[in-house]
């Protein structure tokens, strides 16, 4: 089928999605934007929910070529959070009316099998709030005794489907071999809800490669999605001029800018009807006026508040500069629903769990199938 502008629709192939990404022309995007917030509108409705982040570590093993906190990283401040700071932390989230909490960290065996196991049975037991753990690729047997303890959620990106430039970014640990998709399905076989994701504009990314994640969005039937740019740190091999020779030829890389990751964002939506979709605080980062309401004007119905103190915080450096470092939890609060109010949408209660929804929506469907 050929996608002028005119006749493009939303029945997409891989051919359809990448070109809906290379797209430059207004009025075509304006048509995805608006397609984008209908199916949200319909599948997920005008709740927005908050979840309460919890940046637990910054201890990591790993050497992903991108992030700040892999291990060789010199000359950052780690910290480790002890039960009882993220137990208050928990509890602030919970004071503060969020539904859930993301309890994220660098790769950290000192995070261990019981001291998670017991925080999440001390959250479960004190709160209300549903459970989201993001720790890095853990053993089957620490995943199976977090569940039991009554975590809801596991979130793990694949951050490219591009199996060669996974090898690249990603190394694997000695001797064992770093395979998110398997562990995406083992998560789900255990119970969890699963969330994944991707950065856009990683260097070697190509559009052919962002087109198939979001496909692999859509055939995996992920609980939950997050896209977010990607933002160099000078820490790291891909933030400096290493990272030269990973690029793709020009006409192929993807670029890490706002408006691809805009339409990443709202195809995400349309190949995931009723997913939650957050509007990452890297896009926030990278547009500090509008990234957060733009992204929920185009497909995201989840932001993640952080509730970590903020004398952790900056010391969390994934990249630099990154958005609302110093605000606290109250502050942030209080910005997040201003904004989500002045869009006309509401702020979510309770649990903000993945609602499967009816394929009534044939546009979506048909892009669904
Ligand atoms: N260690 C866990 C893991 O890797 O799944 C969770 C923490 S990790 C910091 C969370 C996510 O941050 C990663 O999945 C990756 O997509 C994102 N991230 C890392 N470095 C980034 C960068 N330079 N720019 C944007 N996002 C980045
Ligand atoms: Fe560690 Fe996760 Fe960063 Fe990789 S992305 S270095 S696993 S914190």
């Amino acid at each position: 089928m050929p996608f002028t502008s005119e006749s493009r629709t939303f029945c997409l192939d891989h051919a359809g999605v990448k070109a809906w990404l290379m797209e430059m022309d207004p009025e075509a995007l304006q048509r995805l934007w608006s397609e984008a917030d209908r199916v949200r509108q319909t599948h997920v409705g005008s709740d927005v929910h908050l979840r309460g982040l919890i940046e637990a570590s910054s201890h990591c093993i790993r050497h992903c070529l991108y992030c700040g906190l892999r291990a060789p990283s010199e000359g950052l401040e780690r910290y480790r959070m002890d039960a009882t700071e993220m137990l208050a932390c928990a509890h602030e989230a919970a004071r503060l009316g969020y539904g859930s909490v993301v309890i994220q960290a660098g790769e950290d065996p000192g995070l261990t099998r019981a001291l998670i196991a017991d925080l999440v049975r001390a959250i479960k037991r004190t709160t209300p709030l549903a459970i989201t753990l993001s720790l890095g690729e853990r053993s089957d047997e620490d995943l199976r005794a977090w569940k039991e303890a009554g975590a809801d959620r596991y979130l793990l990106r694949f951050e490219t489907s591009d199996p060669v430039l996974y090898r690249r970014i990603h190394p694997d640990l000695p001797g064992i071999p770093s395979d998110r998709f398997a562990q995406l399905t083992r998560l789900r076989g255990m119970g969890y809800e699963i969330g994944t994701g991707v950065m856009v504009g990683i260097p070697g990314q190509t559009w052919d490669a962002l087109a198939f994640d979001i496909l692999r969005f859509r055939d995996f039937d992920m609980d939950m999605i997050g896209v977010g740019p990607f933002l160099p740190s000078p820490r790291t091999p891909l933030g400096g001029p290493a990272a030269k020779a990973f690029l793709a030829p020009p006409a192929e890389q993807v670029p890490n800018d706002e408006l691809t990751t805009l339409k990443a964002v709202a195809l995400a939506r349309l190949a995931c009807p009723d997913a939650n979709i957050p509007s990452t605080t890297a896009l926030a980062t990278l547009d500090r006026e509008h990234g957060r309401e733009l992204a929920l004007l185009r497909g995201a119905n989840v932001v993640m508040p952080n509730v970590t103190p903020v004398a952790y915080r900056a010391r969390y450096e994934i990249y630099p500069g990154k958005a609302c470092v110093h605000e606290t939890a109250t502050a942030c609060q209080g910005c997040l629903e201003g904004r989500i109010h002045a869009l006309g949408r509401r702020v979510g209660k309770g649990p903000g769990g993945r609602v499967k929804t009816q394929c009534k929506d044939l546009t979506a469907c048909d892009f669904h199938h």
